[in-house]
């Protein structure tokens, strides 16, 4: 199938870089897979093939693993470099990130659909930003002094001390939904603490990850240290996150399979953090100022085409603003400019791919049922590609499918509350997850009361969506163990190492 319609908004970077047949990294060189198969990557707003990745095997795996494990294993050049060159090293790879992030937005854009624009002012500068603000903590990395009072050996002093040290070899497994983005998060806090990792990119959209790939070795990153292998989630993710040589898994994607990643690291007890599915209350009170809660609302569960684990995607709306409120986030989801992301004016681009239409397209229909009905949408947006409308369901039962499940797309539950009181509390924290929530109030009081009662690893208070390199991100209940970003990240990649000299 011809895939170059639309692809004329794309610059000669990006151009170039899909006509180039991808390879996978293993040991600092690009090469095919071993079973000499590949896949093809869709572009969502047309659903034509633009180009085709390597199908990473087993056997791959196991290729880049033992890369990985040389380069930490021995007392290889990554081993021996210092904090503050590692330092240098990571803050260059920002920086490049910078210099092509054009290019990298437009190929982002069309391997996951996004708009360009919004690819280009965050997804891009979010993942150079974790790499300059981890260039900062390579020195920053220390253990401490300790005074021990030991009863049972009389007449000998101790001095004790911990080092922290890094945790081996990483395996990372990531979604498509902020590819370049999960990528960042994942790579720059591993490196900077001394890890080697094996990346292993979502099979909906590898190209970002590969280009990043490029730009880190170009950066200088001794061999070995970061190996990247496309592929499938059984073909290649498993044997991954199995694998007896990789010391620690960080994943980030659904719930469903993180739980299989638990099962499969469960094996030998490797280390593992999780960051996962979300189904966020956001709590719209009386006294809110309507004029930010509004589009604050509407675009915490319309951004990345509600591809977004933290979405406010159960919106809690107080008696006396329901109606303005229902009104307005109606009005906002007609009032957004759908189209290619590739497109520079696009507002909502379209779904990953067919799989994820399909999926969403079920819960929309659902949506008329249980006794809900449509403010907006619910409906597919024109006749080729993966595009619904942003749609906004309201009467639904709080037991209803599309209240308790993740539905990953632009699709807003809404309900009604009188009080805030125990009854609203027990409804927002009513679901398995705890990723984020969010409040929109102007009472000081009532914010810093409702805050401690929701179970979420983000509130976000008057905003929403809201991400920095020094925040961390993750969650209470089936969102996850552990937390990205800040320095709580580094705690994921490091061991604590007690060293005790008696004298
Ligand atoms: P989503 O539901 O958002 O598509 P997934 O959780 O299915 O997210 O996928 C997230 C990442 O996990 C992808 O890179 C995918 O290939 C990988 N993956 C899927 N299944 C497995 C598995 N059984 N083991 C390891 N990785 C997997």
């Amino acid at each position: 199938m011809d895939g170059s319609k639309g692809l004329e908004a794309l610059g000669a970077e990006a151009r170039k870089f899909i006509s180039t047949p991808k390879k996978i990294l293993i040991d600092g060189a690009w090469v095919t897979s071993s079973s000499g198969e590949t896949f093809e990557i869709y572009n969502p707003a047309t659903g034509q093939v633009v180009a085709h990745a390597q199908s990473g095997s087993k056997e791959d795996v196991n290729a880049a693993v033992a890369a990985a494990r040389r380069a930490f294993d021995d007392h290889s050049e990554w081993r021996k470099m210092s904090p503050a060159n590692r330092g240098k090293l990571l803050h260059k790879i920002g920086d490049l990130i910078l210099a092509n992030a054009d290019e990298l937005a437009q190929l982002e854009s069309l391997d996951n659909g996004k708009p360009v624009v919004v690819a280009r002012v965050a997804d891009v500068v979010l993942a150079a930003d974790i790499f300059h603000y981890m260039a900062g903590w390579t020195t920053k990395i220390d253990g401490g002094v300790l005074d021990l009072s030991v009863p049972f050996t009389p007449g000998t002093e101790y001095h004790a001390y911990t080092r922290r040290e890094p945790i081996g070899v990483v395996g990372q497994i990531i979604p498509w939904n902020f590819p370049i983005l999960m990528a960042a998060w994942k790579l720059a806090p591993a490196l900077a603490c001394g890890c080697t990792v094996v990346l292993k990119p979502a099979e909906e959209t590898p190209l970002t990850a590969l280009r990043l790939g490029e730009l880190i070795m170009e950066a200088g990153l001794p061999k070995g240290v970061l190996n990247i292998i496309t592929g499938f989630g059984e073909t290649t993710g498993a044997p991954l996150a199995g694998h007896p040589g990789v010391d620690k898994v960080a994943f980030t994607g659904s719930t469903e399979v993180g739980k299989l990643i638990v099962k499969a690291a469960a094996n030998d007890l490797k280390k593992l953090t999780l960051e996962l599915g979300g189904k966020s209350p956001n709590i719209i009170l009386n006294d809110a100022d309507l004029s930010k809660a509004i589009p604050g609302a509407a675009s915490a569960i319309f951004f990345n085409q509600g591809q977004t684990c933290c979405a406010g995607s159960r919106l809690f709306i107080q008696d006396k603003v329901y109606d303005e409120v229902v009104a307005g986030i109606a009005a906002y989801a007609k009032g957004l400019k759908m189209g290619p992301g590739l497109d520079p004016s696009t507002q909502l681009g379209p779904l990953v791919s067919q799989v994820q239409f399909d999926r969403v397209s079920g819960y929309m229909a659902a949506g008329k049922t249980e006794g809900a009905s449509l403010a907006t949408g619910g409906n597919r947006w024109g006749n080729e590609g993966y595009f619904v409308e942003p749609t906004l369901i309201i009467n639904a039962p709080d037991s209803a499918k599309v209240v308790q499940e993740e539905i990953f797309g632009p699709v807003l539950v809404a309900s009604r509350f009188k009080e805030m009181d125990d009854d609203l509390v027990r409804r927002a924290n009513d679901s398995v997850y705890g990723l984020a929530a969010g409040i929109w109030s102007q009472d000081v009081s009532k914010i810093h009361k409702l805050v401690p009662r929701l179970r979420a690893g983000t509130v976000w208070v008057n905003c929403y969506n809201v991400f920095d390199a020094s925040m961390p991100f993750g969650g209470y209940k089936q969102s996850g163990w552990g937390r990205e970003m800040g320095h709580q990240v580094l705690n994921n990649y490091l061991e604590t190492k007690s060293v005790c000299i008696g004298y």
